[in-house]
């Protein structure tokens, strides 16, 4: 419970592998801010449910992360709602996939300023926070695309490797006012965003989605199996502890040897 009254925020965590951090943070003792989107009744049992499970504060706001002053404000709630903002994963993120030259603008647009941008409003809003208590943790859910690229995936590849820029930056800047910041990569996991990527190959391709799954895995993944939201959120919970405060300005990956090869 290293984590005991420590307030975390979110970003993303009504589902996949936010939701798998958060659950992991709650579980550590953090008292938590949800963000994301999703039925508004579904949202309230989860809230309500991780509340219960874990004995923490748990609230929850829609912030649209696609807009800079709802990313600040979102910051600005914890902080005035739950007492402090000590630990902001950044891991709210949408894919498109299509050549460059088909490549939607307005999809560019909104990935780069989800996967990205608002990652850059939320350090800006919260490190003041941070500096002040001499203690934070910034977390920033890149990808394995962070660090190498795949076809079709322009925006996101830039937003990701844009975003493990960023986290240098921060890691650089912040590395004597016990804040933290740093990357984590995932490979293949399998979420939402994944399941809508492996449905659409399968029309596309005739194939069956089982034969999709296993496909996506031979093609990127040495290790032939998704990592879990639960993975994502170990490693979120030990970037939090005392053994890792030293580790800053970097990108883990956990891609089951994606980028190792
Ligand atoms: P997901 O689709 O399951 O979850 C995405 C979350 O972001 C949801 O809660 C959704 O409501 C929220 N969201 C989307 N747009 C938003 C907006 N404008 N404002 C606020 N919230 C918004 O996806 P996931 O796979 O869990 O992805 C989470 C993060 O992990 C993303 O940044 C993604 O790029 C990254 N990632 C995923 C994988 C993977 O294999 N699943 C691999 C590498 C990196």
């Amino acid at each position: 419970m290293a984590l005991k009254g420590k307030v975390a925020l979110v970003t993303g965590s009504t589902s996949g592998i936010g939701l798998g951090i958060a659950r992991a943070l709650a579980a550590d003792g953090a008292h938590i801010m949800l963000n994301g989107f999703g039925d508004a009744g579904e949202i309230e049992t989860l809230r309500a449910g991780l509340e219960k499970e874990f004995s923490v504060k748990v609230l929850y706001d829609g912030a649209d992360l696609s807009k800079p002053d709802q990313v600040a404000a979102i910051v600005k709630k914890t902080q005035d709602e739950l007492g402090s903002l000590d630990v902001l994963v950044n891991n709210a993120g949408i894919q498109f996939v299509a050549p460059v030259e088909e490549f939607p603008e307005a999809k560019w647009d909104a990935i780069l300023a989800i996967n990205l941008s608002a990652v850059f409003y939320g350090m800006k809003a919260a490190i003041p926070g941070m500096k002040a208590k001499k203690w934070g943790r910034i977390i920033n859910i890149a990808s394995a695309h962070g660090l190498v690229a795949s076809p079709q995936k322009a925006a996101y590849v830039a937003a990701k490797h844009g975003l493990v820029g960023l986290t240098k930056v921060a890691g650089i800047e912040l590395a004597n006012a016990g804040v933290t910041c740093n990357a984590i990569c995932p490979g293949w996991v399998l979420t939402p965003l994944v399941q809508k990527q492996i449905d659409a190959r399968a029309a596309s391709e005739g194939l069956s989605v089982d034969k999709v799954r296993e496909d996506l895995l031979s093609e990127k993944q040495p290790m032939l199996q998704f990592s879990t939201p639960e993975e994502m959120g170990a490693l979120a919970v030990f970037l939090c502890s005392d053994g890792a405060k030293t580790i800053t300005g970097t990108a883990i990956s956990i891609d089951g040897g994606w980028t190792a090869g």
